[in-house]
């Protein structure tokens, strides 16, 4: 199992697995439901991800997958270089430093 993509928002990992069930490729959600309950685990390991059944297909489902991300890149998902931390939608200063927050380049 590999995981091929991870999202703040529980609707675009929804949209990514239909899209991967769609060509055929297993997939499931892991934190479908611990969105948002930040506790012990580091922030982006909190979020819903995709994750594949058969590695197999990590290449293909990984294109899609970031094919959906550029897509969907609104920049509503903001990033603290200094940091290393993503912002939380509808803010523009990083919770840690302050920094002005930029989009995620990957
Ligand atoms: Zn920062």
């Amino acid at each position: 199992m590999l995981k091929v993509y991870s999202s703040i928002n529980l609707f675009d990992a929804y949209i990514v697995r239909d899209t991967l069930n769609d060509v055929g490729i297993s997939c499931f959600i892991c934190n479908e439901h611990v969105s948002g309950a930040l506790g012990e685990l580091p922030y982006t390991e909190s979020w819903p991800q995709v994750w594949i059944t058969q590695n197999l297909h990590f290449d293909r489902a990984r294109a899609l997958a970031m094919e959906f991300e550029k897509n969907s890149n609104t920049g509503s998902v903001l990033y603290c270089k200094p940091c290393n931390e993503f912002g939380s939608p509808g803010f523009e200063c990083c919770w840690k430093c302050g920094l002005d927050l930029q989009p995620d380049e990957g």
